[in-house]
């Protein structure tokens, strides 16, 4: 398994997760894939959350570009009382099982909208949807585009006073969403001719070490294919954990920057928060292993 060391490497750079405005990035798909060309990247993955509405026009803008656009998709699915993520890479959109799935998750993130806005408005928070449309624009609605409502309100200072005092778990408007499991996302990933990929498998949570092992071995179970050695947050031990437990289960590296435009200021696209630098080397084996499954779910 390769592992290339980040920032050792001068070969070319590429970027395996972002979002556009068809989640909750600021950059539409099209601007995403031109940016990505200007500062220099070979390879540009849009992956956005729960949806593949944005793939269209990346890879229409990206035909006329000197950068390749990597079809993908960010699920979050369930993992016991939480959630993990997993990227899907060279996804075929609009293959009815992933498409499917996705819609599910959709429909059930639309009433649990609803919820969230009866429960703020039950505490003296009243908003519309309308208000929260405003944020989102036509992507996904999500709890990032109503914690933007409640500050455009002011109701909050900022963003993570919106969360940490109402919309986060335990607080007065979290509501819990359907997810699909980690075997379903996966298999789903898979139906569509992609490779799974977990995301950012430690850095939000700090989840002991022997757990992180723990959960990639089950999720190894599931059928995943690799893992984000490279992301925007990993400290030096964390780098190693992964890269450890990436080349015990044998399962591909892939990483990128997470990029969400000024949804989240501090991470650019490419370079992360300064010293990100995902190394095109990793990409032969994530396209073989999605070339694998393509004629497995053809053939
Ligand atoms: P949702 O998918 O609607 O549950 O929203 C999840 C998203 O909210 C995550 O992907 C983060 O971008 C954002 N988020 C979650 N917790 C926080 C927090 N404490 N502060 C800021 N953003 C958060
Ligand atoms: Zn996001
Ligand atoms: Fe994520
Ligand atoms: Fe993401």
């Amino acid at each position: 398994m390769i592992y290339p060391q980040p920032r050792l490497c001068s070969e070319p750079m590429i970027d395996l997760h972002t979002h556009s405005t068809a989640s909750d990035g600021t950059l539409s798909p099209a601007q995403l894939a031109r940016q990505a060309e200007s500062i220099g990247l070979t390879a540009v993955a849009l992956t956005d959350h729960d949806t593949t509405a944005g793939l269209a026009e990346f890879e229409q803008a990206a035909r006329s570009l000197n950068v390749e656009a990597i079809a993908g998709v960010e699920l979050a699915c369930n993992w016991y009382s939480g959630s993990l993520h997993i990227v899907g890479l060279f996804i075929e959109p609009g293959n009815p099982v992933l498409e499917g799935m996705l819609e599910t998750v959709r429909l059930n993130r639309q009433a649990r909208n609803q919820t969230i806005l009866e429960k703020l408005e039950a505490i003296g928070h009243p908003l519309t949807l309308d208000e929260v449309r405003a944020e989102s624009g036509d992507g996904v609605i999500g709890r990032p585009h109503i914690a933007k409502a409640l500050v455009s309100r002011g109701y909050c200072a900022d963003i993570s006073e919106a969360f940490d005092r109402l919309l986060t778990v335990g607080k007065p408007a979290y509501v819990r969403r359907f997810l699909p499991t980690c075997a379903e996302g996966i298999a789903a990933i898979h139906a569509a001719g992609g490779v799974a990929v977990w995301a950012h498998p430690v850095g939000f949570r700090q989840l002991p070490p022997g757990k992180v092992r723990q959960m990639a071995r089950q999720l190894k179970g599931m059928a995943l294919d690799g893992v984000e050695f490279y992301y925007s947050e990993y400290s030096p031990e964390q780098q190693m954990l992964v890269q450890n437990i990436g080349r015990e289960l044998d399962l591909l590296a892939s990483g990128g920057s997470d990029f969400h435009g000024d949804t989240i200021p501090t991470i650019q696209l490419g370079t992360g928060k300064g010293n990100l630098a995902v190394p095109d080397s990793i990409l032969p084996q994530l396209r073989e292993r999605a070339a694998r499954i393509h004629a497995k779910i053809s053939g």
